[in-house]
């Protein structure tokens, strides 16, 4: 079985994902602590791109109050 290994844009660590995924397949990082949504944005060389998540935005999470 083939895989592919690039680092997280996060937190760095290298992840393998199967060969035939596509360009633009989402993918989330496999450290636990990060848990990043990952966007393949190549594959020659393999690279990843953070894709925010809507959890992330919410007021609960911002330090700064919008009211
Ligand atoms: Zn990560």
């Amino acid at each position: 079985m083939t895989v592919e290994v690039a680092p997280c844009p996060a937190c760095g660590q290298p992840l393998a994902i199967q060969a035939y995924l596509p360009t633009d397949a989402r993918v989330v990082c496999a450290n636990e602590r990060c848990g990043a949504t990952l966007r393949i944005a190549t594959r020659r060389p393999l690279r990843y791109e953070h894709v925010p998540t809507p959890q992330t935005f919410t007021a609960a999470s911002r330090p700064e109050s919008y009211g």
